[in-house]
């Protein structure tokens, strides 16, 4: 059984104070789109998911989750999802999302996909709370009312009917309305709170504050020591420090994003920088050291996580750091994504005492703090 997902991604709306459409725009650390398709792609029973855009966005799309499958939309929701459907090539179940609900629980999925064993479509739902008043003043009665929220999930024959059959000079009020035209009953299953919409500016503080909660702060510290030698380069959290020697180790030996490094992969627990570039791998050989902590960073998003702050401390004796230090800032800052002010470098002397004291190598240390979804 194939199940894909479509994510409806194609608004032009932009954020108040923002100039890209909100869909790319930052939430929570991440563009808000990045969410939503991270908890789909993460799901073990969905194999494959596909953004629809608007056109001209592609870049946008690029620069906020990389090379991945898309299509470019139509004048409306019902067509984009019709461009969706068409570009998804073989699937058996379906599921129908917006990226304006960036939040997205597994929980919600499980359900959704359960209720398509018994039925061609179901939705995600919650009660209505508050009072409801229509225009004219009269209260409407909320008995049986839901707020329908997405992903919708469809059997993909059946939704891929329903958009063939709706007359194309009508607009549908969602994917769930389309297949009721044809006769098929949709369950609600239980939605979530955390699927709240977001279409004001203001929901975005609101949405921040609902997903604080769901994160869990975890700091951990990696540690590196490189031997000085004469003819090597001396690299620096990234950047080429002049000096009468340089670190000399299987890779450019950057002690300092080596401590980082391992300190972002401590944060998930994904091991040490040995065990993913083991230096008895010539791939690794003379690599920039940037490499490993992209890597590194692209784990923990994986993970959905975020890194709020790297501290960083160089111990040695010679160079100077001070001079470089906020080059060396700027670097790491860069390297991950993050603002200068996300990240910190200091730098010691061991009072000529010990290997660094004597001027044989460097050591660096680092800690890093980062947030990943509670589980
Ligand atoms: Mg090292």
């Amino acid at each position: 059984m194939k199940t894909a997902a479509i994510i409806v991604a194609a608004g032009s709306g932009i954020r108040a104070g923002g100039s890209v459409p909100k869909q790319f725009a930052p939430l929570a650390g991440k563009p808000m789109l990045a969410h939503s398709y991270a908890a789909l792609t993460s799901h073990p029973a969905v194999d494959a998911v596909l953004v629809v855009i608007g056109a001209g966005q592609e870049d946008a799309l690029r620069s906020a989750l990389g090379d991945i499958d898309f299509v470019v939309g139509g004048a409306s929701r019902r067509e984009s999802v019709a461009n969706g459907l068409a570009a998804l090539g073989d699937a058996d179940r379906v599921l129908i999302h917006d990226a304006a609900r960036p939040f997205l629980p597994h929980a919600v999925i499980d359900r959704l996909l359960a209720a398509l064993e018994a039925h061609a479509g179901a939705i995600p739902g919650l009660p209505v709370a508050d009072t409801l008043v229509s225009a004219t003043g009269e209260s409407v009665p909320r008995d049986g009312l839901t707020r329908v929220q997405t992903p919708q999930a469809f059997r993909a024959n059946a939704i891929r009917q329903a958009h063939a059959e709706w007359p194309a000079d009508r607009e549908a009020t969602d994917d769930a309305q389309m297949l009721r035209a044809l006769g098929h009953e949709v369950a609600v299953v239980e939605g979530s709170a955390m699927l709240e919409k977001i279409t004001h500016p203001a929901d975005f503080a609101a949405a921040e504050a609902r997903f604080a909660p769901q994160m869990r702060v975890r700091t951990a510290t990696g540690y590196d020591v490189h031997r000085f030698a004469e003819r090597e380069e001396l690299w620096l959290g990234g950047v080429l420090v002049p000096h009468s020697k340089g670190l000399s180790g299987h890779s450019d030996a950057d002690v300092a994003l080596h401590a980082i490094t391992d300190a972002l992969l401590g944060t998930i627990g994904a091991g040490d920088i040995g065990m993913h570039f083991p230096p008895s791998d010539p791939r690794w050989r003379g690599q920039r050291s940037a490499r490993f902590l992209e890597h590194a960073a692209s784990l923990v998003a994986a993970e959905g996580g975020m890194i709020d702050f790297i501290d960083l401390t160089i111990i040695c004796e010679a160079p100077k750091i001070g001079p470089h230090r906020e080059a060396i800032r700027a670097s790491i800052a860069a390297i991950l994504g993050l603002k200068l002010s996300d990240v910190s470098v200091k730098a010691t002397t061991t009072e000529r005492l010990g290997f660094t004291g004597r001027g044989e190598g460097m050591a660096a240390q680092a800690i890093a703090t980062v947030r990943v979804p509670a589980a």
